[in-house]
């Protein structure tokens, strides 16, 4: 499994990744804003997840979003919200512009788990 995490916070990604780590998947990119995400997808192949964050600088996670899911070669990716932004319209706004799912910060690692069905 290939997951990529877009989150501008280091410690989030590490915390992320740990636990991803402990759930034996070990090929994980990183991206510390959504314009940074977008180079890393249009360089890998075979991405299955994209971890998101929604408040970042440069490019916040909606906008993110909204680009990865107005690009059919992304059509494939599962696009999780990984936020603290728990306001139902917020959820809604996000599941509408494509995320596949949602986990409210702070999470578990058996959220991540149920989530990315590991
Ligand atoms: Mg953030």
């Amino acid at each position: 499994m290939r997951i990529l995490l877009v989150d501008d916070s280091s410690t989030m990604r590490r915390i992320q990744k740990t636990q991803l780590n402990n759930l034996g998947v070990t090929d994980i990119f990183e991206a510390g804003n959504g314009e940074e995400g977008l180079e890393i997808l249009a360089n890998t192949t075979a991405l299955d997840y994209i971890l998101l964050d929604w408040n970042m600088p440069v490019m916040d996670g909606i906008t993110f979003l909204k680009k990865v899911r107005g690009n059919g070669a992304y059509a494939g990716i599962k696009i999780i919200m990984c936020t603290s932004e728990s306001e139902k319209t917020r959820v809604i706004e996000a599941l509408k512009s494509g995320a596949n799912d949602y986990i409210i910060k702070p999470f578990t690692p058996d959220a991540i788990k149920e989530k990315l069905k590991l």
